[in-house]
């Protein structure tokens, strides 16, 4: 007889992964289908990474290391949280996790609970909310919109917060929107968070490196260095080195906030993969031009996809700033298909996997991820729009 925990009673399965094992199904009976569900880069990990996984395999590194991980790599990430994002922090102030993934878990089980809300600007990663929920606190959702370019604003987080707020979770460049916030967003959101010290910031910055946007990133920790002792910011290697498989994240934060993931990591997981971390140094030292080419790529599949997609009637999406996603508002046609989930089924039949906006809190679309070959993708786009004639 099946038993469940009453924690895990309160969260869903990931439903972009529900839609990428439909499409692996289907593959199986031989049909041809194309994935655009899934939110990793199509382009081979960079060949001098992979040479440092198989030299830790053959130098022994196999063992277990420190539980928030090697010297190494603390010192490595260190050095891209100044390099890449303009935060300075010591070694001591960087935990890292099995992917980004795992060192949002830990910020938010170690810190928050029944009776604590968690804000989060909806469309949202899927994950957010049900860490929340499995933490046993509430994911209160400030709703974006394309007309404000999927950025809250501090009237937002007026209208929102409460005694209770613990947490305000940042996503830029966001998933699944590819919305970006300037400095000055950030600083008009940080006027506000100086007045309500009970809130603690969660900085989701894994998709910086994959920004279309000019000048330097912006990040809260930066903009506003007083706030930056209630800032976690998280990174990592997953999409900027597609290395989403060798799940590793890092983080920078306030002392107390990253001993307290580590107190987490201890009993969880233990530390991440040895191999993977000696890999994942060579991603932060080693040559990073190849990111050159890469957002050069994605942003000619972008214009690609976004012109596309808004010359088929019905669909439309703003331009995303960063990240590989395109999130697509087709409200004309729920009459049609009655829901995003409906339609999001008629484009599996199609022959092309989206996720449905209603994954994200959003709703009346649905999500593409263009980090796919620029072949597919045309072909991809050209199934969208007949299966939508
Ligand atoms: N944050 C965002 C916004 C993401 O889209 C993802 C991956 O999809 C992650 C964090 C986690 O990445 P990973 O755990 O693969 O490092």
């Amino acid at each position: 007889e099946a038993h469940f925990s009453e924690a895990l009673g309160r969260i869903s399965a990931s439903r972009t992964t529900v839609m990428t094992d439909r499409a692996i199904a289907l593959r199986a009976e031989g049909r041809d289908i194309i994935s655009l569900s899934v939110g990793e880069p199509d382009f081979p990990t960079p060949p001098h990474v992979i040479e440092a996984a198989k030299a830790a395999l053959d130098a022994g590194d196999t063992r277990y290391t420190a539980v928030p991980g090697t010297a190494a790599l603390r010192e490595a990430a260190a050095l891209h949280f100044a390099r890449d994002l303009g935060i300075e922090v010591p070694p001591s102030q960087v935990i890292v996790s099995a992917g980004g993934k795992q060192a949002i878990f830990l910020a938010i089980t170690a810190t928050a609970g029944p009776g604590d809300e968690v804000l989060i600007p909806a469309p949202w990663w899927v994950s957010y909310p049900e860490i929340v929920r499995f933490a046993g606190a509430e994911p209160v959702a400030l709703l974006t919109t394309p007309q404000d370019g999927y950025r809250i604003n501090a009237d937002q987080l007026a209208a929102a917060i409460t005694p209770r707020t613990r947490w305000l979770l940042l996503n830029s460049p966001g998933n699944p929107t590819g919305a970006v916030y300037s400095a000055a967003d950030l600083a008009a959101l940080g006027e506000f968070l100086r007045r309500h010290p009970q809130v603690l910031v969660l900085s989701d910055d894994i998709y910086a490196p994959l920004r279309y946007t000019p000048g330097a990133h912006a990040t809260l920790a930066v903009v506003c260095p007083d706030l930056a002792d209630r800032v976690l910011t998280v990174s990592g290697v997953s999409k900027s080195h597609a290395m989403t498989g060798f799940r590793i994240g890092v983080s920078a934060g306030p002392q107390w906030l990253i001993g307290a993931m580590a107190k987490l990591q201890s009993h969880a997981s233990g530390n991440p993969c040895s191999i993977s971390q000696a890999a994942a140094v060579a991603a932060f030292t080693g040559p990073q031009d190849f990111l050159l080419d890469w957002r050069e790529r994605f942003r000619v599949r972008r214009d690609a996809a976004v012109a596309a997609l808004n010359a088929i009637p019905g669909l439309s999406t703003p331009v995303p700033d960063g990240a590989f996603y395109c999130l697509i508002d087709a409200a004309p046609l729920m009459g049609r298909f009655g829901d995003d989930e409906a339609l999001a089924l008629h484009l599996l039949d199609h022959g092309v996997a989206v996720v449905a906006a209603s994954a994200f809190g959003g709703q009346h679309g649905f999500r593409i991820s263009f980090a796919a070959d620029d072949a597919r993708l045309a072909e991809a786009l050209s199934r969208i729009a007949k299966a939508l004639i």
